[in-house]
C-alpha cells in the first residue's frame, strides 16, 4: 500500500511516510492508492473478534510497511485497560432502529481518543522505520478535543514535543482546563485570540512557509501534524466502524449482510470521511448521514454542491464542530472527481483564494450516493438532550445530540442506524445540564459543581479523567494574537 497527495505531488509514500509528513507537500492530502477491501467472509470472521482484533485487522491492509506484530502492539498498548477502563468503545442500542456508538471512554472523554492514543505509537515506529533521526514536533490547532487528546497521547513520547494553539473564543471551561493543566515535560499550550479558524490558518501558514521548513531541516529538526488531516489519524478511526457492525450482528439486532446507516456529527470531516472508507472497503452500510451545527457549510455544500466559508463564524454549544473550513472533504472530493488531482487542486485554490467553489452537479450527484446531510441550531440540540433522555434515560452531549436531532429529520428509518457519539456529555456539562434543568441550576457555579450536580440528579457518574480537573494547577497562560503564532511555535521548537 502506497500514498500519494490528493494534488498530485507527492506519490508512492508508504504509510510511514505518510504519517510522518502529516500533509503533503504540495499542501494536500495523503489519500492511499489502491483500494482495500475486505471480502464478506472476512467481516464475519471480524463478528467474533474484540475491538483489538479488528483494529488489527483493519490497520493491517493499510499500513503494510508494519508488521502484523508491530500493529498488534500498537493496538493493545493504545488500547489497554489503564486508558479504556470499560473498553475501547462503548455501544448501547436505543431502540430497534437506532444505537449510539460511543467513543467517549478513553482519557480525555472524546472521540479523538480513540485515534490520538494509537497515532504516537505508529509514530514512533515510523520514525524508526524510516530512520529519522530529525527531533519532531507535532503543532495542533484545535476547537478544544484535539489539542487536548495529542496533549495525552504525546506526552513524554521521546523524540518528539507538542504544542498547542487553542482559539480564546469558543471551548469550555472544562476543556480549557484539560489542556492548560496538562503534565509533561514535551508540551506546550498557548491561546490565541480569535476562533478556530483563526488558529487552524495559523498553523496550516506556519507549515507551508518553506523558508522555516528549511532552517528546521538544517538544525535537525522538523514539524508534523496531529489534526485529522493526518492519514495516521484517519485510519483508526475506520476501525469502530466494522466494530459497530460486528455489534449489531452479534447482539442479533440486524442479520449479517444487511445493511445499516450511520449518522455522524461533523466539524472537520474526519469522522464522517473514515465512515466513508469503511463503507468503500466492503462495509454493508448504506447511507452515511452527515450532521451539522449551525455552522452548516458542509451540509449546504453536500445539498448544492457549492462551498462557500464566506459567512458569518458561529460559536455554539458544540465547539469542536464550529468550523468553516472542512479540511478531509478534500478526500472525498478526489474520489469524487474520479482522482483528477489537477481538478482537486484548482478546486482548493478558489477555496483558498475567494472561499468559494461550486463542484458542479454531476459530481454532487455522485457523492450524494454516499451521503446525505442535515444541520440542527442550538434549540433543537437542547431539545434533542432533553428528549432523549426523558424516552431512553440516556445522556447525551451536544455534538451527539446534533447528530440525533438530524438523524431524526433526514433518516427514511428504513435501517438500522448508529449515530456516533463523540463526546462524555460531563464534558460539555453546563449545555446537558441546562437543556435538562432549565433555569433550575444556581446561578453563577463553576462547570465543577455544574457536573456534579448533573451526576447527582440523573444517576450517571462523573468519568474518572473529569474528575479533580478543577483543583489540578495551571501550568500554561498565555493568551497571543494569532500573528504571534509563529514565534511562539519557533521559541518552543528551540527550547527559548
Ligand atoms: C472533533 C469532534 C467532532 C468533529 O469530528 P470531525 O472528525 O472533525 O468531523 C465532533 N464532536 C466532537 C466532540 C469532537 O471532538
Amino acid at each position: 500500500m502506497t500514498y500519494k497527495s490528493t494534488r498530485g505531488g507527492d506519490s508512492g509514500k508508504t504509510f510511514s511516510e505518510a504519517v510522518i509528513k502529516g500533509l503533503a507537500s504540495d499542501g494536500g492530502l495523503f489519500v492511499p492508492e489502491e483500494e482495500v477491501s475486505f471480502s464478506q467472509e472476512e467481516i464475519r470472521v471480524m463478528c467474533g473478534m474484540d475491538y483489538q482484533g479488528i483494529a488489527a485487522n483493519v490497520i493491517s491492509r493499510f499500513a503494510d510497511d508494519f508488521t502484523a506484530s508491530e500493529i498488534e502492539k500498537c493496538v493493545t498498548d493504545a488500547y489497554r485497560k489503564e486508558k479504556f477502563p470499560d473498553g475501547p468503545a462503548g455501544f448501547t442500542t436505543l431502540d430497534k432502529d437506532l444505537s449510539v456508538l460511543e467513543l467517549w471512554h478513553g482519557p480525555t472523554c472524546a472521540f479523538k481518543d480513540m485515534a490520538l492514543q494509537i497515532m504516537p505509537l505508529f509514530m514512533r515506529k515510523a520514525i524508526e522505520k524510516c530512520g529519522e533521526s530529525k527531533e519532531i514536533t507535532i503543532l495542533t490547532a484545535t476547537s478544544g478535543d484535539t489539542g487536548k487528546a495529542a496533549l495525552e497521547g504525546y506526552r513524554d513520547v521521546p523524540g518528539i514535543k507538542i504544542m498547542v494553539f487553542y482559539p480564546s473564543e469558543g471551548v469550555s471551561e472544562t476543556q480549557k482546563l484539560q489542556m492548560v493543566t496538562q503534565c509533561g515535560a514535551n508540551v506546550n499550550v498557548v491561546a490565541i485570540k480569535g476562533n478556530f479558524d483563526n488558529a487552524q490558518t495559523g498553523v496550516k501558514k506556519i507549515f507551508s512557509d518553506k523558508e522555516f521548513a528549511k532552517k528546521l531541516a538544517a538544525d535537525g529538526k522538523m514539524l508534523s501534524s496531529a489534526n485529522s488531516i493526518n492519514w495516521g489519524r484517519l485510519l483508526p478511526q475506520i476501525v469502530y466502524y466494522f466494530f459497530s457492525y460486528t455489534k449489531l450482528v452479534s447482539a442479533g439486532t440486524i442479520k449479517f449482510g444487511e445493511k445499516i446507516d450511520f449518522c455522524v456529527p461533523t466539524g472537520n470531516f474526519g469522522d464522517i470521511l473514515a465512515c466513508y472508507y469503511a463503507k468503500k472497503a466492503g462495509l454493508p452500510v448504506e447511507r452515511i448521514i452527515c450532521a451539522s451545527n449551525d455552522n452548516k457549510v458542509v451540509a449546504d455544500f453536500l445539498s448544492t454542491g457549492v462551498y462557500d466559508k464566506n459567512r458569518e463564524f458561529l460559536t455554539t454549544t458544540s465547539p469542536a464542530m464550529d468550523i468553516l473550513v472542512s479540511s478531509n472533504l478534500e478526500r472525498l472530493i478526489y474520489d469524487a472527481l474520479g482522482k483528477d488531482c489537477g481538478a482537486v487542486k484548482g478546486f482548493m485554490e478558489q477555496l483558498s483564494n475567494v472561499g468559494r467553489y461550486d463542484i458542479g452537479g454531476k459530481v454532487l450527484a455522485k457523492i450524494r450516493e454516499d451521503f446525505d446531510a442535515g444541520f440542527s441550531v442550538q434549540e433543537e440540540v437542547s431539545e434533542t438532550i432533553a428528549n432523549v433522555y426523558k424516552k431512553y434515560n440516556y445522556l447525551i452531549d451536544p455534538h451527539t445530540a446534533v447528530g440525533v436531532s438530524v438523524y431524526g429529520k433526514v433518516s427514511d428509518k428504513t435501517r438500522h442506524t448508529v449515530c456516533v457519539s463523540t463526546a462524555s456529555p460531563f464534558k460539555f456539562n453546563t449545555c446537558v445540564a441546562e437543556s435538562l434543568f432549565g433555569n433550575d441550576i444556581p446561578e453563577g457555579i463553576g462547570e465543577d459543581k455544574v457536573s456534579a450536580l448533573l451526576s447527582e440528579r440523573t444517576g450517571f457518574p462523573v468519568p474518572v479523567p473529569l474528575r479533580g480537573l478543577f483543583d489540578r494547577k495551571v501550568r500554561f497562560s498565555e493568551v497571543v494574537d494569532p500573528d504571534m503564532m509563529p514565534k511562539k511555535a519557533e521559541d518552543f521548537i528551540y527550547d527559548r
